[in-house]
């Protein structure tokens, strides 16, 4: 969805790195803590958001996305060769111009570096954000079979899924059910009571505003998003 923000905004860096400590704080572990943009490297204060995520035991893997288009400097390429981390190429074909030197560069720093190229497989389209109006039972059967398995930590809340948080950003109303404000909430337990909750959903309000699941989405070729 990134391609439709049309006034994309990059949140302060001490908002997002506070929301890290009250999550971090309130779940027992995260397996994949995933740092992604738009391009990643475009967010000025990138490396505090790297150090947090490592300096945090219970997230066992930080993973980095670029699009290959903007070559980290060095102090990034240094916290990336923790070997916790693992930095992900998503290759655009001709447009992720910088993403073979970037590779190259990685393999002689020692960073795990692992590069995903347009042929590896084709993107779904999840469909346009109207309403589909369907019922709770073809909602809980579009869960059962949706393979979009990551919550999204956006702006202070953690979301079901990158469709419920991106969506309600495009003007897909924002259901309170979709998602947890981690950023408002100041009772740890409260906070990992609703998080726990919001793991056990069996539908969000956002599935009537998806095709995931529902055996009706189309393949795309990678890298052709509009
Ligand atoms: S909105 Fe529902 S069906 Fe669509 S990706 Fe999110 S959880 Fe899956």
């Amino acid at each position: 969805m990134m391609p439709y923000f049309k006034h994309p905004v990059d949140y302060p860096v001490n908002d997002l790195l506070s929301d890290m400590d009250k999550l971090f704080d309130a779940v027992d572990a995260i397996q994949i803590f995933r740092l992604l943009g738009g391009e990643t490297f475009l967010y000025k204060d990138l490396n505090p958001l790297i150090e947090k995520a490592l300096s945090s035991p219970k997230v066992k893997t930080v993973e980095v996305v670029s699009n290959g288009t903007i070559i980290p400097p060095q102090s990034t390429l240094e916290l990336m060769k923790n070997p916790r981390l693992i930095f992900q190429i998503s290759h655009y074909g001709k447009y992720s111009r910088h993403a073979e030197e970037i590779k190259a560069l990685c393999d002689k720093m020692g960073v795990k570096c692992v590069v995903r190229y347009p042929d590896d497989k084709t993107w779904s389209y999840f469909g346009d954000l109207h309403f589909r109006g369907r019922s709770e039972k073809e909602l809980r059967h579009q869960l059962k079979n949706c393979a979009s398995i990551c919550r999204n930590f956006l702006d202070g809340r953690l979301y079901f899924c990158p469709r419920a948080s991106f969506g309600s950003k495009l003007g897909m109303p924002d259901s309170p059910n979709d998602f947890v404000d981690v950023r408002a909430e100041s009772d740890r337990k409260i906070l990992r009571r609703k998080i726990f909750e919001l793991n056990q959903k069996r539908y969000i309000a956002a599935c009537n505003y998806c095709d995931e699941g529902t055996g009706e989405v189309k393949s795309v070729p990678v890298a052709e998003q509009m």
